[in-house]
């Protein structure tokens, strides 16, 4: 199969969802949600031209994107995973950008690794709209708090993250996560996924996170 041909449709239907809402595609990036693919797979995503990857195990990232990385040196690696505050040193180094900043541990952890490590990673507060704390995310009632606590340790936030619950609609939850953004000044909006982004990028997502629709399936 050509392995082009799943990311060209993508694009087309980012690009379609954009049409709809007036919003310019170039508003919308594609985070590759690359988590269990190997090279093989991966690769030919590469050659078309595909630079944003997301991964959700900091073990295996680094397993995986050093060498690939030799390869495309201008590949930005996005984690989208839980951290646990005892990675954020490995995060900080592998990752570009961090969609699961969730609780004052990580925060400090996080500011920590930053000062060690002499390099800033932008991050997104993911919050718990579904009311799901087992899948990470900050409650939003403790949204406002987190948010202080992250500006007072200079971590710098460029957004909100959501995973909603699977099995229900999901558009009511990407405008909560939209207007919690509007609300507390953030500009970015990490959200949607294989069977949902078109909804996500209509309602506002600025990333959108995109697996088993590039690469087919998880097995
Ligand atoms: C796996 C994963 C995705 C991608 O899911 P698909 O349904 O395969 O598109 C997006 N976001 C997070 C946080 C994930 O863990």
């Amino acid at each position: 199969m050509n392995a082009a041909l799943p990311l060209e449709e993508v694009h087309r239907r980012v690009e379609h969802a954009c049409r709809i809402a007036r919003r310019d595609p170039a508003e919308v990036s594609l985070v590759a949600v690359s988590k269990t693919r190997g090279e093989d797979a991966i690769l030919p995503l590469l050659d078309a031209g595909q630079r944003v990857f997301g991964e959700n195990r900091v073990q295996e990232a680094q397993a995986k994107w050093p060498s690939l990385r030799e390869r495309y040196p201008d590949v930005a690696l996005h984690l989208v995973g839980q951290l646990q505050s005892n990675k954020a040193e490995e995060a900080v180094r592998l990752f570009d950008c961090i969609h699961s900043l969730d609780r004052p541990s990580l925060v400090s952890a996080l500011a920590k690794a930053f000062d060690k490590v002499g390099r800033q990673v932008p991050c997104f507060v993911q919050v718990d709209v579904g009311e799901e704390p087992q899948k990470g995310g900050c409650a939003v009632k403790q949204l406002p708090e987190l948010l202080a606590q992250a500006r007072e340790a200079d971590i710098p936030v460029i957004g909100l993250m959501c995973v909603p619950p699977a099995g229900i609609e999901p558009a009511p939850f990407f405008a909560f996560l939209d207007k919690l953004a509007r609300d507390n000044g953030l500009e970015g909006r990490s959200m949607g996924m294989s069977g949902d982004y078109e909804t996500a990028i209509m309602l506002g997502a600025t990333q959108v996170r995109v697996g088993s629709a590039l690469f087919g399936e998880r097995p």
